[in-house]
Parts: C-alpha cells; sequence; structure tokens
C-alpha cells in the first residue's frame, strides 16, 4: 500500500467510493466521472503502477480484472448487448492514475476508435 496513491487509499477505505464488489484480490468502485451510464474501475488490491510492472506471477489477477468486469456486466444486464474493457497505460495510453485499473464502460453504445 502506499499512502500517497488514490486508489491505495480508496481500497483501504480512508478515501469513500461507491464500491460495488470487493473480494481477497480487487476491489471494484464506481468511476467519479462517469462515461457511460456504467463506469466502473476494477482494481487489484495490491499497488501495482502500470501493466508494465505486472510479472507471470500476476496472470491470476490481471485476468481476475476481466472476470471481475465480466461479472458486474452480467450482473447488470448489458453483457449480450455489449461493453468495453479498457487498461489505459503510462501517459500516452491516457493513465492518470498509477495504480491499475480496469475500467467497465457500458449501458451505451461506444465507438471504435477512441480518441
Ligand atoms: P485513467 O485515466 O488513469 O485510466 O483513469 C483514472 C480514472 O479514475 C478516471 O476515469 C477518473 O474519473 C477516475 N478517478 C479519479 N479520481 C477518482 C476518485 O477520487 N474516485 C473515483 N471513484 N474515481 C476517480
Ligand atoms: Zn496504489
Amino acid at each position: 500500500m502506499s499512502d500517497a496513491c488514490l486508489f491505495c487509499r480508496i481500497v483501504d477505505g480512508d478515501i469513500p467510493a461507491t464500491i460495488v464488489y470487493e473480494d481477497d484480490l480487487v476491489v471494484a468502485f464506481e468511476d467519479v466521472n462517469p462515461q457511460a451510464p456504467t463506469h466502473v474501475l476494477v482494481v487489484p488490491r495490491r499497488h501495482i503502477p502500470t501493466i508494465n510492472d505486472l510479472g507471470t506471477e500476476d496472470e491470476t489477477l490481471a485476468g481476475h480484472l476481466l472476470t471481475t468486469a465480466a461479472a458486474i456486466a452480467r450482473e447488470r444486464g448489458f453483457d449480450a448487448a455489449g461493453y468495453r474493457t479498457v487498461l489505459n497505460c503510462n501517459a500516452a495510453g491516457g493513465q492518470t492514475v498509477f495504480h491499475i485499473h480496469l475500467h467497465l464502460l457500458g449501458g451505451r453504445n461506444l465507438s471504435w476508435p477512441p480518441g
């Protein structure tokens, strides 16, 4: 845990967030600035700055980010309609919070390519 990290502080309950799911590995909460009717961030409990910092030992965790997002999409009823998952990495990828987070965006039609 890093005291300076916003998402570590949310995971630890120091900063409030609307948590929608949590287990031993991950916490999922509503994005504060939603870009779709559902915009949930799925984060590992452990502080990992970017996907460049994932090791082979983290493959179960990395996969769990995806299966958690799919479960939330199913629970909210837009799994069949479709949705988007996004992992931004570093500056050119648009990452602004340096604790890995998988964006789950759903509930509207999303255009491609992104900006
Ligand atoms: P990134 O640009 O790093 O991929 O995404 C960071 C996301 O974190 C953004 O979508 C932003 O709205 C969200 N975010 C930033 N600060 C907070 C916060 O304090 N609480 C919550 N719930 N989301 C945040
Ligand atoms: Zn962190």
